[in-house]
């Protein structure tokens, strides 16, 4: 099926679920847009349910593709791309800062005073073109040290007076998501939470393939927190929908007038758990695919069953971010489930660069596995993921030998 075909029969199919069945004419499908605007929480802020995360962003042009077809929520960091990603879309957004919201992060540390905070975020603001950035999360939190820092709580109240920030947010995917959501919540320190959420961590998707195969969601409490942070009014926007992105894997079972990542986005949006969803766009036909599955309702029957076939092919070889439940079986301490998200950068992104910064972030890398000779790690994981095969992989790969 040539490209343009493929992805208006996705947008058909897109509309054909939202609405009481009307016939829609192939012929007559424009190209995605943005179809729903949704509150996050009760920030009074407005964003597209589907939008542009920028880790692998260095390129300006896809972000004002983004916002021609409606996109208005734009995600970066400091780090990605060294700053490179920053840059790309404050020079896109430049002549319509008021019409879009800006979020962005700063890895804020136990150790760091207020003053080297409000220095990255000044860093931000300059690579930005702006003066002020709608939402800044403390980035990937996995650590209650970085959030009980009192001179990240002084930063942003500051940073609020001073109109630099307009909202304060968390963001993790680490082991200890819960207990740092939790914390986030108990002392009031989100506006928003952005976190790793999709269907394979979902009970109620996970209820749906028991009778399929062993399957086990490993993310305790991760929706009961979500819960309670929306009904503290917290928004709470979803990423790494995609279960670790191994599209090219499902395009031969994508036959029935949708694809992986609709379906995936689909059942993340017409759920309770988030406001919206956020996933790093980084080409015009990814950006079209995944607009298509913009203003979703439930996923049909098909689609269920093709994000079943994805974890039967995946399930036993993907760790789910955040899960931790093998936190405590190494005696080394190496952090598992951040070890196995930068392979997944590598892996299943296919972004060598994003996974070097990612490896090369953590303050415990995987070089003692290569050495270990009792992996206590072994039956830790309920999903039978190969912990010790994989560390080791990870640091033959990032050269931690
Ligand atoms: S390896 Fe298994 S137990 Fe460990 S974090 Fe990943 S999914 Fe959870
Ligand atoms: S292989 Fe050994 S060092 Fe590596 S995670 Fe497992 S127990 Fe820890």
């Amino acid at each position: 099926m040539k490209r343009r075909s493929f992805l208006k029969l996705g947008a058909a199919a897109s509309a054909l679920y939202a609405s009481p069945r009307p016939r829609v004419s192939l012929a007559e499908v424009a190209a995605p847009r943005v179809q729903r605007y949704v509150p996050l929480g009760a920030t009074g802020l407005e964003v597209s349910d589907i939008s542009f995360g920028s880790s692998r962003l260095s390129d300006a042009s896809l972000v004002r593709y983004a916002y021609e077809r409606g996109v208005t929520y734009f995600d970066t960091a400091e780090s990605y791309r060294g700053g490179a990603s920053e840059t790309a879309v404050g020079t896109a957004l430049a002549g319509v800062r008021d019409k879009v919201i800006i979020a962005s992060k700063t890895k804020a540390r136990a150790g760091q005073d207020r003053r080297q905070i409000m220095a990255a975020l000044e860093g931000s603001l300059k690579r930005l073109r702006t003066d002020y950035v709608d939402l800044y999360y403390i980035h990937a939190v996995n650590d209650i040290d970085r959030l009980e820092n009192p001179e990240w709580a002084e930063f942003t109240e500051r940073a609020l007076e001073q109109g630099k920030i307009r909202f304060r947010g968390v963001s993790g995917h680490g082991s200890n998501l819960v207990k740092c959501l939790n914390y986030a919540l108990d002392h009031k320190l989100a506006d928003v939470v952005l976190v790793a959420f999709n269907f394979a961590q979902d009970p109620e998707f996970t209820e749906k393939l028991r009778h399929l195969f062993h399957y086990v969601a490993l993310q305790p409490g991760l929706v009961e927190v979500l819960a309670r942070a929306r009904a503290q009014g917290v928004g709470v926007i979803a990423m790494k929908t995609l279960m670790g992105a191994r599209l090219n894997d499902m395009r031969e079972f994508e036959s029935e007038g949708f694809t992986f990542a609709q379906a995936a986005l689909r059942w993340v949006l017409s759920g309770e758990h988030a406001d919206a969803a956020l996933i790093s766009m980084t080409g015009e036909f990814e950006i079209d695919e995944y607009l298509a599955a913009s203003g979703s309702a439930q996923p049909a029957q098909a689609e269920t069953r093709l994000l079943a076939r994805y974890v039967a092919m995946h399930g036993s070889n993907h760790c789910q971010q955040g899960c931790g439940i093998c936190v405590d079986s190494c005696s080394f301490g190496v952090p598992i489930s951040d070890v196995l998200r930068a392979r997944m950068y590598e892996v299943d992104y296919q972004d060598r660069r994003l996974a070097l910064e990612s490896y090369a972030n953590l303050e415990m890398g995987a070089g003692q596995c290569l050495s270990c000779s009792r992996p206590t790690c072994l039956d830790a994981c309920p999903n039978n993921v190969p912990i010790a095969v994989l560390t080791r992989d990870t640091a033959r790969r990032f050269g931690d030998a």
